[in-house]
C-alpha cells in the first residue's frame, strides 16, 4: 500500500504543495500546528529513520536544504521556527513515510514536555 504521502506526490490526494523538485516535495499540514506547518517529504518512501541506509545521505541532506529554503518563503527564516521529526510509536509517528515537519509563525514554548 503506499503511504498518504506517496498518493500525494502521485496526485491521488490533493495538497497545498509549495515546493517539488525531483527528490522531495513539501506541503502543508493538513492539521496545522501554528500558522506555518509544512511537511518536508522526499519522494523515495522511507518509512522512518530506521529504515535510512547510506545510499540516503544525500537525500537527508537535501530535505534540509530545502528546509531552510522553504522557510526563507514561508516568511519564518529570521523568526526562528523548528523541524521536527517523530519517529516511531513513543514519537507518535502517524504517518510512516519519512517527514520533516517545519513549524513555526509564533512562540513555540518548549522542545518537549519535561517531566513524566
Ligand atoms: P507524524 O505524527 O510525524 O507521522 O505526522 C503526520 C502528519 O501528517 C500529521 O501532522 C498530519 O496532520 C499530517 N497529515 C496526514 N495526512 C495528511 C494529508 N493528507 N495532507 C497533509 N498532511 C497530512
Amino acid at each position: 500500500m503506499p503511504s498518504v504521502f506517496t498518493r500525494i506526490i502521485q496526485r491521488e490526494l490533493p495538497a497545498a504543495i509549495v515546493f517539488e523538485d525531483e527528490r522531495v516535495i513539501a506541503f502543508k499540514d493538513i492539521n496545522p500546528a501554528a500558522p506555518v506547518h509544512i511537511l518536508i517529504v522526499p519522494k523515495k518512501e522511507i518509512a522512518s529513520i530506521n529504515d535510512v541506509t547510506q545510499a540516503d545521505e544525500a537525500l537527508l541532506g537535501h530535505m534540509f536544504i530545502v528546509a531552510g529554503q522553504v522557510a526563507r518563503e514561508q516568511g519564518v527564516a529570521e523568526s526562528g521556527y523548528r523541524l521536527l521529526l517523530n519517529n516511531g510509536r513513543d514519537a507518535g509517528q502517524e504517518v510512516f513515510h519519512l517527514h520533516l515537519h517545519l513549524i513555526g509563525g509564533r512562540r513555540l514554548g518548549p522542545m518537549v514536555l519535561r517531566g513524566g
